[in-house]
């Protein structure tokens, strides 16, 4: 009796916190209603190839896009490139009003299916499960912002609001420089407060309030060239101290949180030329020649600019000192993509996405481990707004051919997208 007792109160609180307003519940409907639409147009979406370099596929689909966002009331533009990118380019559509949030949504047109490789036209494999090119990254999440936006405007909630939706051309293979590629797309993020992000990430349950950034770094290292019987003598030559380097920066640094380093290719011997934009590179060397050049490219991922600084002196100082006799190194650093930090405002977002969740008893969510992603298109705005991401669709394998959404969730998220737009607008 008295367990009985317990359950019951447990239900009654849970009944107490988990409430959607009569509008919110009308919300889930609309979305619910134009299901078999919004399949439909993933299956169009899917169907064009829209692989990064196939600059008049990521076109059409940005058009069979546009026109919807058209029908909803929104201003769309296509932001075009200089030639020179070789991109797409850009679809924006957005609104503007003076009630709630300003909210920014991110979504990309492209895909990593160029036309070249094998097609995987859109195919229901099961009641649950989908397949298809991008369909889950990223015309699944695309879907999810689209369909999440019609359903408010169904019900007459984005009167006044200030949304801009951004779907960029070339997010698996970003156009250089990022200037110029993501030069409007960060302009039009800084006008907003509040950034979301629908790439696929924990389905119902995980979202990122974090993601790592990426770098690159290029290690050149120098020796005195000379007979190989006097290596210990005369001097160790440029492989030796490079690999040097290199195993010290792993056992100095490799036990960091979040932090990651890769040498993707190390070359050394007499004779180098080195195409450091391929990553390609021509060597020559003898057994009898003690090396005078070795090379070493790698990649550098961090949570914080804090941790990224902090590592290159570390790599700076480990490259500077201690040099076998005989060699020199210099390492130089760029920067890539900028990390997404784990901040209160991004995690305030986890928050209220949760509650959303709740509300719609479809239990909680949480953030997830940034050290399990790579960088993405928000990276590029999250140091100026409260930002979040993994809320487009779930699935599995993308990137991989056969890649997959499921097909359950989809609607759920798009209702939790819907439900959680609408709470930001009205804040
Ligand atoms: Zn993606």
């Amino acid at each position: 009796m008295k367990n009985f007792l317990v359950l019951f109160l447990i239900l009654l609180s849970q009944a107490a916190s988990a409430q959607l307003t009569k509008e919110e519940k009308k919300i889930i409907e609309n979305v619910k209603k134009q299901m078999p639409q919004t399949l439909r147009m993933l299956e169009q979406l899917v169907n064009v190839n829209s692989g990064t370099l196939n600059v008049e596929g990521v076109r059409k689909t940005g058009d069979l896009l546009r026109r919807e966002f058209d029908k909803i009331g929104f201003t769309t533009e296509w932001i075009s490139l200089p030639d020179s990118l070789k991109r797409a380019g850009h679809l924006v559509a957005y609104r503007k009003g003076n009630v709630g949030k300003k909210i920014f949504l991110i979504g990309h047109l492209d895909t990593v299916f160029e036309p070249d490789m094998p097609a995987n036209p859109y195919r229901v494999l099961n009641d649950s499960t989908a397949t298809g090119q991008g369909v889950n990254d990223m015309k699944g999440g695309d879907m999810v912002i689209l369909a999440a936006l019609k359903a408010l405007n169904t019900s007459k909630l984005l009167k006044n609001t200030t949304i801009t939706a951004y779907f960029t051309g070339d997010e698996e293979k970003s156009g250089s420089p990022i200037s110029v590629s993501r030069g409007d797309f960060i302009e039009r993020a800084r006008q907003s407060e509040i950034a979301l992000a629908f790439e696929g990430a924990g389905g119902l349950t995980s979202v990122a309030d974090a993601r790592r950034g990426s770098s690159g770094w290029q290690l050149n290292v120098y020796g005195k060239q000379a007979h190989s019987s006097g290596v210990f003598k005369v001097g160790y030559g440029a492989i030796y101290e490079a690999s040097r380097i290199v195993n010290e920066f792993r056992e100095q640094l490799s036990s960091e949180k979040y932090l990651t380093f890769n040498p993707g290719i190390f070359v050394g011997g007499s004779e180098l030329a080195y195409d450091s934009a391929a990553i390609k590179a021509q060597v020559a060397g003898k057994t009898n020649i003690i090396s005078p050049s070795a090379f070493v490219q790698g990649d550098l991922r961090f949570l914080t600019e804090v941790q990224k600084k902090e590592a290159r002196e570390k790599m700076k100082l480990i490259a500077a000192s201690n040099n076998l006799a005989g060699t020199r190194a210099e390492i130089s650093f760029e920067d890539g993509i900028p990390s997404m930090e784990p901040t209160t405002g991004n995690r305030n977002l986890v928050q209220i996405l949760d509650k959303v969740s709740r509300d719609m008893r479809v239990g909680r969510v949480r953030a997830g481990d940034p050290g399990g992603r790579g960088a993405g298109d928000i990276s590029y705005v999250a140091q100026f707004v409260d930002a979040l991401d993994g809320l487009g669709a779930s699935g599995i394998g993308s990137h991989a051919p056969g890649e997959t959404i499921n097909l359950k969730e989809f609607p759920v998220l798009i209702q939790r997208a819907a439900l959680f737009i609408y709470r930001l607008t009205r804040q």
